[in-house]
């Protein structure tokens, strides 16, 4: 758990304005800004170059600790830097492989990973050398995660757990940022009858024989973040790519789903307030039957429901944010938090498009994009089903147990 400030903490929720936040988007308004991105995002091309520039920027090492080459930040902070990012950078998708690294790949193995692991993965992950995925999805177990299919067999486990071999197989869907991984945390079962009690993560180093990496998928927004279908065919590890212990992939999924439910989406909330500055500067700009069109009061309201939308999913998302640093049960809050943040940048998006006209639906100006850009919020992580699953089971318990 983070040293928890509450003075902070309440700045960050209440200062739009906060100098962390404002930093970052000048930062990357600066320095991913990159002129190709309209052919990049048409051609699905990952921007290498911006990847290392954001890392040799410190975002890679926010939040992990100094021995392993990070800055050891707090949540808040980093929450802060990443709304920036989502501001400045309009490359959505390199954004989003940034975010799921930072708030899902590099807290995994810093948690649950020995000393031996953070080492050898944490420092090429921070300095934007390596880069890591997360494989869980399989073509027939998406919401229903643990009814994976992908195996793993103990090839000789009688010196016990230190020095027990493995050998995996089977094949993970929808892999972010797979095609330029390093090392995939892959979630497999040693029995589907086992249920979430089944499931061990390995650290898979994509050398090792027996990875094979498909090509990339084309999707509708995101297209700058890579993303295949990833194959185990036969793998042989040690004791050595365990995460955690053997059987403990229930919980290292559900740590990895309450932070990156809230926390992932918080530079697609920075890129929120962009969208909304970007049609407030464009209303007040075009004029038409001799008015600027923000004195019609349908434009003017329609950025009234932006400015709405905006402010509650970042109010929800600090919220969840708070509950966490302070140790509290988040569940519920980072559950509606990723709700809330993810349909509303859809509507948002929308309501964009109709302040901006045709030019918002013309691929040049960039303003498509954010629609497509976000629509994948409300399926990873969670789809929007699920995340109101969790909120109506919790719904009759007592507040200090729900978050
Ligand atoms: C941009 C993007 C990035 C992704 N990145 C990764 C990644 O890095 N690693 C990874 O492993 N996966 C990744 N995924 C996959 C993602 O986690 C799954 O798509 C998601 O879990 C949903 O699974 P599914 O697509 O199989 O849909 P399904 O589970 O088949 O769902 C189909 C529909 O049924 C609904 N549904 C299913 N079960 C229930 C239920 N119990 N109650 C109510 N409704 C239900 C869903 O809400 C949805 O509307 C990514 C997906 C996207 C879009």
């Amino acid at each position: 758990m983070s040293t928890f400030d509450a003075g902070s903490a309440l700045d960050a929720l209440t200062n739009l304005d906060h100098p962390i936040k404002k930093k970052m988007a000048a930062w990357a308004a600066d320095h991913l800004d990159d002129p190709a991105l309209v052919e990049r995002d048409r051609n699905c091309e990952f921007w290498v170059d911006g990847w290392r520039r954001a890392a040799d920027a410190g975002v890679l090492g926010l939040l992990v600790d100094p021995t392993y080459g990070g800055a050891g930040g707090d949540v808040i902070d980093a929450l802060l830097t990443f709304e920036g990012l989502g501001y400045g950078c309009r490359d959505a998708g390199l954004v989003f492989g940034l975010s799921t690294q930072v708030w899902t790949m590099q807290p995994l193995i810093e948690r649950f990973g020995t000393d031996e692991q953070r080492k050898r993965y944490l420092p090429s992950l921070v300095s934007g050398e390596k880069r890591a995925s997360f494989s869980i999805t399989e073509a027939e177990a998406g919401s229903d995660s643990f009814a994976m299919s992908t195996t793993f067999d103990t090839i000789d486990g009688a010196g016990g757990p230190e020095s027990a071999t493995y050998r995996l197989s089977g094949a993970k869907s929808y892999v972010t940022m797979a095609p330029k991984a390093d090392v995939f945390l892959v979630f497999a079962t040693a029995d589907r009858a086992l249920g979430q009690w089944g499931i061990t993560v390995f650290l898979v180093d994509r050398d090792l024989p027996g990875v094979h990496v498909g090509p990339n998928r084309p999707k509708m927004g995101l297209r700058t973040t890579p993303f295949s279908d990833v194959t185990f065919d036969g793998c042989e590890l040690g004791s050595e790519s365990v995460l955690g212990s053997v059987g403990s992939g229930a919980s290292i999924f559900s740590v990895a789903m309450e932070a990156e439910r809230a926390f992932v989406l918080a530079a697609q909330i920075g890129a929120m307030e962009r969208q909304l500055d970007e049609a407030g500067a464009y209303a007040a700009d075009r004029s038409q039957f001799g008015r600027p069109i923000n004195d019609f009061q349908a434009v003017s309201h329609r950025l009234v429901d932006m400015k709405l939308r905006h402010d509650n999913a970042r109010l929800q998302l600090y919220r969840a944010a708070i509950l966490d640093a302070q140790g509290r049960p988040s569940m519920e809050a980072a559950a509606l938090a990723k709700l809330q943040a993810s349909e509303a940048a859809v509507a948002s998006s929308v309501d964009a498009i109709l302040t901006h006209g045709a030019r918002g639906y013309v691929t040049e100006f960039g303003v498509e994009a954010d629609l497509r850009n976000v629509a994948g919020g409300m399926v990873y992580g969670g789809t929007s089903d699920v995340q109101r699953n969790i909120v109506a089971r919790l719904l009759n318990r007592p507040q200090s147990s729900r978050g």
